[in-house]
């Protein structure tokens, strides 16, 4: 310790200073508003500032933030336990009732859970249970895909320039475009499997046909490939229903949660049949290991967020809502709306544009963002416990921003 040379800060800093410091940024530009209390679809920060929550912490908090069940929940299950040993050793009732209300509440197929800290793992999961299954390494992704930010996640990110700089990825990954008749035409008997969100989030909310689905469905079976979705941000009711699968009448081999499914705690998991879940267990034994996957507090958290989910009847007002939104969006500047269920992708003209709308809602109390592949759409995925006069409310707000940059441009113009 003597030899460490440590330069302790003469002068206090302020928090901003401190997170700007000492808080591994790569964001060239992160909000950095201090928030100190969110409670259902609001948020205050530091100087009492209230804010509407229009992105749900990127799909998270679908039930709101803070639901007095799910701090119960969480309180209960520290005073009995936190951590205590690796993911799968002990029998922790936790994870063992979250895994059995949601596969209640899926295909018998899809009947064993792995979980783990975050979507990137669950996505790690997946790739390597449907290589070990299938004994082959070919895989198929899309262009505009995201499925995570680690090594293996990145490899069937859909877009060069965040890859890149990573190289060398994972090899026999192949990247077609969400829709193609091309896709379906890659899948073969090399093919390990196939990855693709059941809604496309970071392009800017696009959804598939259901012709497609169901066509990569029986390409995957033609070649005994697993099929992998991604519902880690289409999950938990966004979209109009519990997953969105369910509305295209196709069932997936491998399903990939995480997001909401934590209930505002970490927390992923992949999700297949006991069948093809065992050959993790052989070959090597330990085929995926995690410490803190499956966290019991996390465990207790997604419990009883989903239980409140289920209970709720927010699910079914969700297409409703959606309506509502794509009524009140209207304005020249908006170019398309985009959306499935409680998630809307408002097209602009320019990146530059649309960040200054969101610098703009922001000013006025309404937290959104961009989309990763689509920076010129504005992401809106509130909590599905959004109220009408709030949905009528943050939309003024989008539409008034509009007016006064669009007065402001003329004025300058002219
Ligand atoms: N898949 C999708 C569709 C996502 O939106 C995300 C995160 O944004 C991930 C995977 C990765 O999840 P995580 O950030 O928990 O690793």
């Amino acid at each position: 310790m003597s030899s460490v040379n440590r330069h302790p800060s003469v002068h206090p800093m302020t928090n901003r200073q401190l997170f700007l410091s000492h808080i591994a940024q790569t964001s060239p530009s992160p909000i950095a508003i201090e928030m100190v209390k969110a409670q259902g679809i609001k948020m205050w920060d530091a100087d009492g500032k209230e804010y509407i929550d229009l992105i749900a912490g990127f799909s998270v908090a679908n039930i709101g933030h803070s639901h007095p069940k799910v701090i119960d929940a969480v309180k209960e299950q520290v005073e009995k336990y936190m951590h205590l040993i690796v993911y799968g050793e002990f029998i922790e009732t936790p994870q063992v009732s979250y895994a059995k209300l949601l596969t209640d509440h899926l295909p018998k197929t899809l009947n064993s859970v792995y979980f783990t800290n975050s979507g990137a793992e669950a996505t790690e999961g997946a790739m390597k249970l449907a290589k070990r299954v299938t004994g082959r390494s070919k895989i198929i992704a899309f262009n505009k895909a995201y499925h995570g930010s680690t090594q293996g996640a990145l490899s069937v990110m859909g877009d060069e320039y965040w890859r890149n700089s990573f190289r060398p990825l994972l090899p026999d990954v192949y990247h077609l475009d969400y829709g193609s008749d091309e896709a379906i035409e890659t899948i073969d008997s090399d093919t390990a499997c196939v990855i693709v969100e059941t809604v496309q989030a970071e392009s800017g909310v696009n959804k598939p046909s259901r012709e497609w689905l169901a066509s990569l469905r029986k390409q995957c079976d033609k070649h005994c490939n697993l099929l992998i979705f991604d519902e880690i941000q289409a999950g938990f009711g966004r979209t109009g229903s519990l997953w969105a699968f369910e509305q295209f009448n196709v069932v997936p081999d491998i399903l990939l949660l995480g997001k909401a499914l934590g209930g505002g705690m970490p927390l992923g998991a992949f999700i297949a049949d006991k069948k093809l879940m065992k050959t993790l267990s052989n070959n090597p034994v330990l085929g995926h290991i995690t410490t803190f996957g499956g966290h019991p507090v996390s465990c207790a958290a997604g419990k009883a967020a989903l239980e409140v989910l289920l209970e709720s009847g927010w699910i079914a007002e969700v297409k409703y809502k959606e309506k509502l939104f794509i009524q009140y969006l209207k304005h020249e500047k908006i170019k398309a709306v985009r959306s499935a269920g409680l998630w809307l992708a408002v097209e602009f003209e320019s990146f530059e544009f649309c960040k200054a709308v969101i610098d703009k809602c922001i000013e006025k109390g309404v937290i959104t963002d961009w989309f990763l592949f689509a920076p010129n759409c504005l992401r809106i995925a509130p909590p599905l416990t959004i109220k009408e006069e709030e949905i009528k409310h943050v939309c003024n707000i989008i539409v008034s921003s509009l007016e006064e940059m669009t007065v402001k441009r003329n004025s300058i113009s002219t």
